[in-house]
């Protein structure tokens, strides 16, 4: 990830940090991102169970 939004309600799980931001459109986004080196998944949600399911499932390839 490049640009570092306001994140809130940070959760990790495993190595994927969930977060909160605000879209900038009047809506709220989940994001998904791996925090280990080499791995460099990331994703956008609309929904935070579905950020949450993404970290769960997420299988690392570092
Ligand atoms: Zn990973």
């Amino acid at each position: 990830m490049t640009a570092y939004r306001r994140f809130r309600d940070r959760r990790r799980i495993g190595p994927v940090q969930v977060g909160t931001y605000y879209d900038g459109r009047g809506r709220d986004k989940h994001a998904a991102a791996c925090t280990a080196p080499g791995c460099g998944f990331s994703a956008d949600y609309t929904d935070r169970s579905a950020a949450e399911l993404a970290a769960n499932t997420h299988r690392c390839k570092a």
